[in-house]
């Protein structure tokens, strides 16, 4: 039982070291192309506590909503 967990938690330390390795190697996302941002004004509200968020840049042209409190934001 006691080398079964052992391997278990061997395993786990192995992968979460092989994925902190991979972020690291992989760097940053690149920088956006600043001919492909626009100007939006598109706001946004928190169900959940009421905070409310403008956006006025996009890189794409219709993206996904925000997130607060782990979920999506309302548009406001
Ligand atoms: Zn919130």
């Amino acid at each position: 039982m006691v080398i079964a967990i052992s391997l278990i938690v061997g395993a786990a330390i192995f992968v979460g070291t092989v994925v902190i390795v991979r972020m690291i190697a992989n760097g940053p996302p690149p920088e956006p192309d600043p001919d492909s941002v626009h100007e939006v004004e598109a706001d946004y509200c928190c169900s959940i506590c009421g905070m409310r968020l403008t956006v006025t840049h996009l890189q794409d042209a219709a993206p996904d909503p925000p997130k607060h409190c782990r979920e999506v934001m309302d548009p406001a």
